[in-house]
């Protein structure tokens, strides 16, 4: 890295951070006329490109055609022959769309005239804000901006008995640069992340244990839903333990098994052997050692930076967004929230609704939900009307095979408004998208069965469950 001089250290706005909100911001910042550089300790894509969603998608995307292998028979397909997998292939695929991803926003960002420091940021002072940079070889320069944006994300949370060695114990960084599959993994965690590597390992072979303290995975998501997903995992011979806390970890130095967990569930004791254990305990905030505290920032005690609803933080200037303040840890609402924060550097005076940011769980088959389920509508005392629809009664998911899974609309039956929505089966990561802009744009359950959807496809069952909501449903059976 060269020094750069007086003039290339001053900028508009400094981001620390390149993940989703940090490039966003950098990309969203110099569209609107801003000097912008992005101190980035590790690689442009951050925690999103490299080490969660797109390694974990080009894996689901691999399982998912391991999975289509079992339809070919139904539709007179036969492959004579052995069909082998080798995941070594999966992997260097993987690493080609990260590579591949990295490169596209990297251009983006040098042809925007955006200055991309590959280093270690820390804020010294402020107005104006004064950042110290130092990179791996000991290079150390100092950058001024007039605002600072701090996207520096969140990493894999441990505990004192839940502690990484990246060798037994691994978090989800380890497990995604994996060359070589375990036959045992035991999962810890039975969130978003440790239901995805349970479905998508499990379609490679390796036999899986998940771990969940309370009485249901996902625990956010409806249990009708939760429980068509437990069905399927039960089929694919993944053990669910429910009520199960690990209270203690042995490792030994090598061989088959080499991990012996001591379970409590529901207070008695029990062990489980495996090869290796993936942390999914959830993820912490990069907020410490930013030097944050000297000019006023405030955390909240699990480390989030509070900020307000425009994601200024208590030091004027200074704003934070993605992963770093909280909330749903998902990438499009860190680009949402970068949006917001760039916005409002410009004097917009728009401010975060984080009620139709949609989520995705990339199982087999995947799950996806926006806004309210029907019990946490009832508790905010909507009188909710529920529509729901089936894969099964879909044409275009009897023609492809995919026949697996429910739509379930979620209606305030006083006003008619969409309130929420929640599915599971092929394509649902797509079609919840119709849902949270129905929602965004505050339409009601009419909007959505007048608006004409093609025929035939997976999009008329949105169509048919909001319908549904009214008993309306044409294709119900
Ligand atoms: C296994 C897994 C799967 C996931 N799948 C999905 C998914 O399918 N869909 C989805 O929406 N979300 C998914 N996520 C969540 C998503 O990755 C995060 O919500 C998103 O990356 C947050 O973006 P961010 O910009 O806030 O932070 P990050 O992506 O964490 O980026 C922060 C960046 O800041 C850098 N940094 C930290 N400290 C400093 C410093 N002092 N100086 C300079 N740089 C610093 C880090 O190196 C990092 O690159 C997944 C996460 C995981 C772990």
């Amino acid at each position: 890295m060269t020094a750069p001089n007086k003039d290339s250290s001053e900028f508009d706005l400094v981001i620390l951070g390149g993940g989703p909100a940090g490039y966003t911001a950098a990309i969203k910042g110099a569209l609107q006329g801003f000097k912008v550089a992005v101190v980035e300790k590790a690689r442009i894509g951050g925690a999103c490109i490299n080490r969660g969603c797109i390694p974990t998608k080009a894996l689901w995307g691999t399982a998912l055609e391991l999975e289509r292998l079992k339809h070919l028979k139904k539709h007179g397909i036969a492959i004579d022959g052995k069909i082998s997998f080798d995941f070594g292939v999966a992997i260097d695929r993987q690493f080609g769309i990260i590579d591949q991803m990295v490169s596209t926003i990297r251009g983006r960002m040098e042809r925007l005239g955006v200055k991309v420091f590959q280093a270690s940021a820390k804020v010294l002072s402020k107005e104006p804000f004064k950042i110290a940079i130092t990179a791996d070889e000991g290079f150390r320069t100092e950058l001024t901006a007039r605002f600072l944006f701090v996207a520096t994300g969140s990493r894999p949370s441990e505990t004192d008995v839940l502690k990484a060695d990246h060798e037994h114990i691994l978090t989800t960084d380890d497990i995604v640069l994996m060359r070589e599959l375990p036959d045992t993994l035991t999962i810890v965690g039975g969130g978003v992340v440790a239901c995805e590597f349970a479905s998508i390992l499990s379609k490679f072979g390796v036999r899986i244990h998940l771990l969940e303290h309370s009485n249901q995975v996902l625990s956010a998501m409806d249990p009708e839903i939760v429980q068509l997903l437990m069905q399927r995992f039960s089929k694919e011979g993944i053990r669910i333990h429910l009520h199960s806390k690990v209270a203690k970890v042995e490792v030994r130095e090598d061989g088959e098994q080499a991990v012996k967990l001591h379970l409590d569930v529901q207070n008695k004791t029990e062990t489980l052997l495996t090869d290796k254990v993936l942390l999914a305990i959830g993820r912490k905030p990069n907020s410490d050692d930013l030097g944050l505290e000297t000019i006023g920032v405030q955390t909240t005690p699990r480390g989030h930076i509070l900020v307000d609803d425009r994601l200024e933080t208590h030091c004027r200037g200074l704003y934070a967004g993605g992963d770093v303040v909280g909330g749903q840890m998902l990438a499009h609402k860190a680009w949402y929230d970068a949006g917001i924060a760039v916005g409002a550097m410009c004097g917009s005076e728009a401010k975060t609704d984080y009620n139709t940011v949609p989520g995705a769980i990339f199982t087999i088959p995947e799950m996806a939900s926006v806004g309210l389920q029907p019990d946490q509508a009832r508790q905010k005392g909507i009188n909710v009307a529920i529509g729901k629809f089936f894969y099964a009664e879909n044409s275009q998911a009897m023609c492809i095979g995919e026949t697996e899974g429910l739509v379930k609309a979620v209606v305030d039956r006083d006003t008619g408004r969409v309130v929420g929505c929640t599915m599971i089966g092929h394509d649902a990561s797509n079609l919840i998208s119709e849902v949270a802009l129905a929602m965004s744009a505050g339409l009601t359950a009419n909007d959505i069965a007048e608006t004409i959807h093609p025929h035939p496809t997976l999009s008329e069952m949105v169509w048919e469950s909001f319908l549904d909501t009214q008993g309306l449903s044409v294709h119900k059976q």
